[in-house]
């Protein structure tokens, strides 16, 4: 599969290119040359199919010759190798949960299957060391330095903006060991991932280092979160109509799902739920795209104002609103709404969720109210509520239990720099190599 800028200044690439790259040399994020369809039979059979022959399916046509057959099946096997529960929450809605992975966030899908990618294409490309860097609002950076903690010949330097992510977040990107770099940044998201957009524009850093990005701008991180909607449609046994209301921030997942269903995946529709970080839903409603400034929620993963990711939606529909409307609604809430939607679930359905994943859940029940249709609604389970222990239990005022794998990260020291500016982030990442 060969791969174009959305910019259109580049020439078409390989996959390899795309996943080393990580951005096209024009800016512009990459994007699949040609459609691809599914043929039916494989749809109709899906839910008598095997998950990893699922997945393989699914994505094997992105990747062309470039990883043989036996290898991709081992990749795919080594992401997709932790349970993906649909749990029925109340009548005709489902919590497809994506948190039970190493880093408990559904960003381990994309990570893992990321890394072990450029682990496979390393040696055949550049004899300068890969460096993997990468901004995150939270999740992002477990998931990838978890993802990469084993790859020995990539380095991997994680910002994050100091104070804003939780305790678990921290310890997650601060303890892999000494291929993973945490550093921690005096400012918000918005600033790391200016200052990571900066460096991939610095000459003198390109001449030493290979440098690439594991946002989930990367093909190797968005492509995989095809998988789970495959993976939860096949776990429904009903015909009724699909619905995924997506907890969405630089909406990377929800733009997998909408890829799947321009390949023949039986959905209905999307629903993209942000917090009141709303640049979307209002663009959805208005027809105008005007990003405000960031800011802070409850759903911090989800704290992002300009989605990268959005314009390969726009893509997918030909830059056509009417489309995008058709096959999109956009709801934002407020920290208040999470917090009683959390409470509500606990007390009412005996289900516990984190701020992101409520967040799922309200959009798809405002979509339902408006719409009253017999619907399979699902709402992705974002992250696991330990994730954000502090929030949700002050909500549902009682004590949540640590699983036995954050217990133990917990105990390790964290390992991490402080920087302010970009002056001391390009000294690191020339020191490294
Ligand atoms: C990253 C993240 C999101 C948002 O996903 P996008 O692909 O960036 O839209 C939602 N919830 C959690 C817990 C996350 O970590």
């Amino acid at each position: 599969m060969k791969y174009i800028s959305l910019n259109h200044n580049s020439a078409p690439t390989s996959f390899k290119k795309a996943v080393i790259n990580g951005l096209a040399p024009d800016k512009g994020l990459y994007f699949p040359k040609t459609e691809i369809r599914l043929p039916k039979s494989f749809i109709e059979s899906i839910k008598s199919l095997d998950d990893i022959e699922i997945c393989y399916e699914v994505i094997n046509k992105y990747i062309g010759d470039e990883i043989q057959k036996d290898k991709l099946l081992e990749i795919i096997k080594n992401t997709v190798s932790f349970k993906i529960p649909l749990k029925k929450i109340e009548k005709s809605i489902y919590s497809l949960e994506l948190f039970h992975g190493p880093t408990l966030a559904f960003k381990d899908i994309g990570a893992k299957f990321m890394a072990s990618c450029l682990d496979h294409f390393k040696d055949s490309y550049t004899s300068k060391k890969i460096t993997v860097l990468v901004a995150t609002s939270g999740d992002t950076g477990g998931a990838v330095a978890k993802g990469f903690s084993k790859t020995k010949d990539i380095d991997v330097c994680v910002l994050y903006p100091k104070g804003k992510i939780s305790e678990v977040q921290e310890k997650q990107i601060t303890t892999n060991g000494s291929y993973v770099n945490a550093i921690e940044v005096e400012g918000d998201f918005d600033l790391c991932q200016s200052m990571v957009k900066r460096a991939f524009n610095d000459e003198e850093i390109n001449r030493k280092i290979a440098l690439t990005s594991a946002n989930s701008i990367n093909v190797a991180r968005w492509l995989p979160q095809m998988f789970y909607y495959f993976l939860a449609f096949k776990r429904i046994k009903n015909n009724k109509k699909n619905v995924f209301s997506v907890p969405s921030g630089n909406f990377g997942n929800i733009c997998a799902g909408v890829l799947g269903k321009s390949m023949g995946l039986p959905i209905e529709h999307f629903i993209a739920s942000t917090n009141i970080n709303d640049t979307i839903p209002r663009y959805i409603k208005d027809g105008i795209f005007e990003p405000y400034n960031t800011k802070p929620t409850i759903s911090n993963a989800m704290d992002v104002s300009n989605p990268s990711n959005f314009i390969r939606i726009q893509k997918i529909y030909n830059n056509d609103l009417q489309k995008i409307r058709k096959n999109i609604s956009g709801y934002s809430f407020d920290d208040r709404r999470t917090k009683d939607t959390i409470k509500m679930l606990y007390n009412s359905r005996q289900y516990l969720s984190d701020p992101h994943s409520a967040i799922g859940y309200l959009g798809l029940k405002e979509y339902i109210d408006q719409t009253e249709n017999d619907i399979n609604g699902i709402f992705i389970s974002t992250a696991h509520s330990i994730k954000f222990k502090n929030v949700v239990e002050e909500t549902i005022n009682s004590k949540i239990k640590f699983p036995s794998s954050i217990q133990s990260i917990l105990k390790k020291e964290k390992k991490s720099k402080s920087i302010q500016t970009y002056s001391e982030l390009k000294e690191i990442l020339l020191d490294r190599n």
